[in-house]
């Protein structure tokens, strides 16, 4: 397992990896057993669901008339939870097809822990 925490920056980009694209495979091995960058994850998923809401007032608009903007916290704690929940089972599935060789990797060989 990693010992250094991801970059706010590289948390980031895995957050927003497109559907279809390669994850981080690091960022998602670390954050699936660091609460502080799980922590930090939600962090900034609230952080970018504000910047959408503040660049997409007629989407805020029509969210209110379709929708009682309720529960905006518990949304976006069950869609990271999904994201990481997907992405984990998506690492077991690769590791066990052999899909990924990298990945079976992190999932086999003991980490490079710094011996002082
Ligand atoms: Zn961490």
């Amino acid at each position: 397992m990693a010992l250094l925490h991801p970059s706010t920056r590289r948390l980031r980009e895995w957050l927003e990896t497109p559907p279809g694209a390669e994850p981080d495979a690091g960022v998602e091995e670390h954050v699936s057993h660091c609460e502080r960058c799980a922590d930090e994850l939600e962090a900034l998923d609230a952080m970018t669901a504000e910047e959408a809401v503040e660049t997409s007032e007629v989407e805020l608009a029509l969210q209110e008339v379709l929708a009682p903007p309720t529960g905006l916290e518990q949304r976006i704690e069950d869609r990271i939870e999904a994201a990481l929940l997907a992405r984990r089972d998506f690492k077991l599935l690769a590791g066990l097809m052999g899909v990924s060789i990298e990945t079976a990797r992190l999932l086999v060989e003991p980490p490079e822990e710094p011996r002082s």
